[in-house]
């Protein structure tokens, strides 16, 4: 089965039935108590490759040191580096760099886009950062699909697909796009809660399955 075949009533229990679980079970996690798209972005980010455990004291104390995009802009490179260690991967605190100075310098006010394509341009952004802004930061109906996304939408509506192919890729951003809910408001829940099914249910190591909330309508559930 793929994504051409999920019917409208299925799309919406799948919907209803994982926001009705993530209302009920989502940690809670500093950056979803904000929409400020800068958080937003810096999260992100630091998300990237890094374990949430990880993630939580570095995101504080770097937010506290450059409470905004314009402070990034203005700092040495050394010293945002400095604010990155710990984390890893700093070609990452590098393009954080360079898209706040690239921001300041091309936008009036320096105002981090909201429309994924806009996103998209700026250094450093790919297709999931780009979906994760406009939808947390600006509530847009926007799609995303990261690894725990991807492992999520293939095991409940095209098991037979592989998301690390090319071509199960691209079908895996097409199921993204076919479960969305109507609203960005709701989006903000279903890419949230898509993510939070990913990393406490439906893992990769183990599946949840007998307690998943989706399993009345996913294909890789004996029924
Ligand atoms: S029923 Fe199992 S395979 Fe399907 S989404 Fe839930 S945990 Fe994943």
């Amino acid at each position: 089965m793929t994504y051409q075949s999920i019917t409208p009533e299925r799309r919406a229990a799948f919907g209803r039935k994982l926001r009705a679980w993530y209302r009920l079970n989502a940690r809670d996690l500093p950056w979803r108590g904000t929409r400020d798209p800068y958080h937003i972005l810096v999260s992100e980010l630091m998300l990237q490759q890094t374990q949430v455990s990880l993630v939580i004291p570095k995101y504080a104390e770097f937010l506290s040191r450059f409470p905004t995009l314009e402070a990034v802009a203005q700092s040495r490179p050394a010293r945002v580096r400095e604010a990155w260690s710990g984390l890893g991967y700093y070609a990452r605190a590098r393009n954080l760099q360079l898209l706040a100075r690239t921001i300041v310098r091309d936008r009036a006010p320096s105002a981090i886009p909201e429309h994924p394509d806009a996103l998209r341009k700026l250094p450093g952004i790919g297709a999931y950062t780009a979906g994760a802004v406009a939808s947390f930061a600006y509530e847009r109906r926007a799609p995303l699909v990261d690894t725990n996304v991807a492992r999520v939408l293939t095991r409940v509506f095209a098991p037979t697909v592989n998301p690390r192919t090319h071509s199960g890729h691209k079908i895996t951003w097409e199921i993204a796009r076919a479960v969305l809910p109507r609203t960005g408001a709701t989006t903000y829940v279903h890419n949230q809660a898509l993510m939070e099914l990913g990393a406490l249910v439906c893992t990769a190591r183990s599946l949840g399955c007998p307690t998943c909330p989706v399993r009345s309508v996913c294909d890789s559930y004996p029924q």
